[in-house]
């Protein structure tokens, strides 16, 4: 075959397809969006695990009517000028590639207003191509709803497991989202029921009387900083008391910066600062929030975000390991008998 140039729309899908794998990777890159609108409330609704409807809404900053359009090209952003930037960056998104790959696999609405501006921008794409856009009234924020996900890419709608299962998934990226952002408030309508209302009142211990019930809440241990305190790095955040275990994995979020981040060494940390309190097969669960200068870890290794490099991984292991243990270890404060004279 002659060497040829895809045309548009293939080139589309296939960008998309690093992206966009199932349902809840479109409702991560939504709900950083919104995140980084400043948005103070989510809300979040999905039908048949997101394969039938996906619907964000939030109250951030919203587009104005002149970018809405350019929101949907490719390495279209409002986050970055330069490359250097990626190293100090405060946003979740920087590679403006969300928009234009969700677009090129769904059906999508946009309903989005500007703080700045009076009237609000509709904006509604089939597969990628406009369909309509047009001046419409909403109160300052972006709503965005997607229908007929990866009806134009089979083989990915083939990959998809059960709704329920892709439901999961997203009830799972959403619930560590309102960990990682308790001062916003997240709600979640899952084919019409509601399956989270988080208070969205700052509190991490709040956020997580939400997701895990007041037992699991009122015995979280918290990660203080001074038992550890290393030159670079921070931690924060909530861990299980070995009283309380998953039998999986899934429930310990770590977030470097604020940023969701899967890393299978720092879960071992955790698991080991555990070691010798936890059964066999029993996992804690938690939030380990990890803080550091951005100079330090390269977001920038893997198209969806979701793992990053430490330029000194081994340092930010220990921290996480010795500020998981020394919660544990710590003797309960002994009660105070006053002495009455
Ligand atoms: P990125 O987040 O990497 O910049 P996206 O494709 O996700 O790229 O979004 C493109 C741009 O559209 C963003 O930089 C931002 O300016 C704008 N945008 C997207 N979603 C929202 C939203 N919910 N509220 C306000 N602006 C948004
Ligand atoms: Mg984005």
């Amino acid at each position: 075959m002659p060497i040829k140039l895809l045309d548009k729309a293939t080139i589309a899908r296939i960008a998309a397809g690093e992206v966009i794998e199932r349902p809840s990777s479109v409702v991560k890159e939504l709900l950083e969006n919104s995140l980084d609108a400043g948005a103070k409330r989510v809300d979040v609704v999905i039908r048949e695990g997101g394969i039938g409807y996906i619907e964000v809404s939030d109250d951030g900053c919203g587009i104005v009517f002149s970018e809405v359009l350019l929101a949907f090209e490719r390495h279209a952003t409002s986050k970055l000028s330069s490359f250097e930037d990626i190293y100090a960056i405060s946003s979740l998104g920087f590679r403006g590639e969300a928009l234009p790959s969700i677009a090129a696999v769904a059906d999508l609405e946009m309903l989005t207003a500007a703080r700045t501006e009076e009237s609000g921008t509709y904006l509604s794409l089939s597969g990628g191509e406009m369909v309509k856009h047009t001046r419409m009234a909403r109160s300052p924020g972006t709503t965005i709803k997607l229908t007929r996900l990866f009806s134009r890419v089979p083989a990915r709608l083939k990959f998809l497991k059960t709704p329920q299962h892709e439901a999961s998934k997203v009830s799972e990226v959403v619930l560590s989202y309102a960990l990682a952002y308790p001062e916003v408030k997240f709600t979640l309508s899952i084919d019409g029921r509601n399956t989270l209302n988080t208070p969205g009142n700052g509190k991490l211990r709040d956020a997580v009387l939400e997701i895990y019930g007041n037992d699991v809440a009122s015995k979280m241990l918290d990660l203080e900083t001074d038992s550890y305190r290393s030159s670079a790095i921070n931690i924060s955040g909530l861990v299980s008391p070995p009283e309380i275990s998953r039998s999986n994995r899934n429930s310990l979020h770590f977030f470097v910066n604020r940023r969701l981040i899967q890393s299978r060494a720092l879960q071992k940390a955790a698991e080991q600062a555990y070691s010798g309190l936890l059964m066999v097969g029993r996992y804690p669960l938690g939030v380990i929030n990890i803080w550091l200068d951005g100079a330090l870890v390269d977001v920038n290794i893997h198209p969806t975000k979701a793992e990053v490099k430490f330029s000194d991984e081994s340092a930010v292991f220990t921290a996480v390991q010795r500020a998981v243990r020394s919660v544990l270890v710590e003797k309960p404060p002994t009660p105070h008998i006053a002495e009455e004279a």
